[in-house]
């Protein structure tokens, strides 16, 4: 069987911005028969996600994520649906999901390595199981569980950067929902800084690109920061961590601003900074939501009823075509999305 897949055709190097170029469409064949394990499955949406810059480089710099290989094909979250099974406990019609699917219109898979999902959960928005009923949204909300200290009551102020991404505008959501009274989002154009505080509930929003952000905190964090949800580092995180309160803490998510940048992660704070998180007591431990897979069922559950009931609200910018996955990528890196970056490969 013929089919279309996307493979690496080149590595932007450690320092490089990557584009939609490092990625090549091609056509390649798979066995128009399966073996007894697997199934053969029809790709509808694949997810990409900042964490595959990584996998661009030849070396991840990380124990738990593979490069990818020039030439070969590329992979990652995928969700699908089963066309043909010789595996026992999944059927034709089944949707599927895994970590690490191949990015093509079809595949032949061993079922062991597939998730089954309920789409009733997401009244049949599949998509979200890549968002906020999946990685994105545990990563939020384990996030916050895990590393936030967040109490009902306490009257905490939550600051989130990447705030009207992915991950950055559920967590802002999910921080009011666990009990902070006032949740600051940071984010890079008007339009982002708009849908954060009056679709999403956030108190307000700073664009980084405009104005002093040190000043805007200030203004708007009157009562300093007590949990930071922090999905970018550099001089955004810089700035925060300045206005944070003794005893505080840094929920480490992510430092996509570090990401083509040949450091360690996580990448050191500059010497100043590092200084008054340490007499400030401000916690900021590593956070890798794969850690936390034990709590992945209950989790998933808690997220779709705060969808269904409205408490959630999900943003996802779909991009049609495996052609363009490495567009989608490019654009996701610099700040292109709201929400959740998604492609559509199949309806
Ligand atoms: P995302 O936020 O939806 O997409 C990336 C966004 O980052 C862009 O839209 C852009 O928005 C912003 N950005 C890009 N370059 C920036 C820069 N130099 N400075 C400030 N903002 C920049 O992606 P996501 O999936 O939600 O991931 C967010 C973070 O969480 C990433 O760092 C990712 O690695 C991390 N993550 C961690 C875990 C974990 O287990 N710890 C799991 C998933 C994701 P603007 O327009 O606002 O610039």
């Amino acid at each position: 069987m013929i089919i279309q897949r996307v493979v690496l055709n080149s590595r932007p190097g450690k320092n490089g911005e990557p584009v939609a170029e490092n990625f090549r469409l091609e056509q390649s064949m798979i066995p128009d028969t399966i073996q007894v394990g697997q199934v053969r499955v029809r790709t509808l949406y694949l997810s990409v996600d900042p964490y595959m810059r990584c996998r661009m480089n030849e070396d991840t710099g990380s124990d738990y994520l593979l490069p990818w290989q020039l030439a070969e094909v590329v992979d990652g979250g995928g969700i699908g649906v089963v066309e043909e099974s010789k595996y026992d406990s999944l059927a034709k019609g089944d949707v599927v999901t895994s970590f690490n699917w191949p990015w093509q219109t079809v595949a032949i898979l061993d079922g062991s390595l597939l998730q089954k999902l309920v789409p009733q959960l997401v009244n049949g928005r599949l998509s979200y199981f890549l968002g906020a009923a999946g990685i994105t949204g545990l990563t939020a909300l384990l996030g916050i569980k895990e590393k936030g200290h967040v109490a009902a009551g306490a009257n905490q102020t939550m600051v989130v950067s990447g705030a009207a991404g992915a991950c950055g505008s559920l967590a802002g959501q999910i921080g009011r929902l666990e009990g902070c009274s006032r949740v600051v989002g940071i984010a890079g154009t008007d339009q982002k800084c708009a849908i954060l505080v009056q679709e999403m509930g956030f108190d307000a929003a700073i664009n980084y690109k405009k104005g002093n952000v040190s000043e805007q905190l200030r203004e708007l964090c009157p009562g300093g920061v007590d949990v930071y949800f922090d999905n970018v580092g550099g001089d955004i995180s810089d700035a925060v961590i300045s206005q944070m309160n003794q005893n505080s803490h840094i929920i480490l998510c992510g430092q996509i601003s570090q990401y083509n940048k040949d450091v360690p992660y996580p990448p050191p704070l500059p010497p100043d900074i590092e200084k008054i998180r340490k007499e400030r007591n401000i916690t900021r431990e590593r956070f890798l939501v794969l850690n936390y897979m034990d709590k992945q069922e209950a989790s998933v559950l808690q997220l779709c009823q705060w969808i269904q009931e409205g408490k959630l609200k999900v943003r996802e910018t779909v991009v049609e075509g495996l052609a363009n996955m490495g567009a989608a990528f490019q654009s996701m890196m610099s700040g292109g999305n709201i929400g959740k970056q998604i492609v559509a490969v199949s309806k």
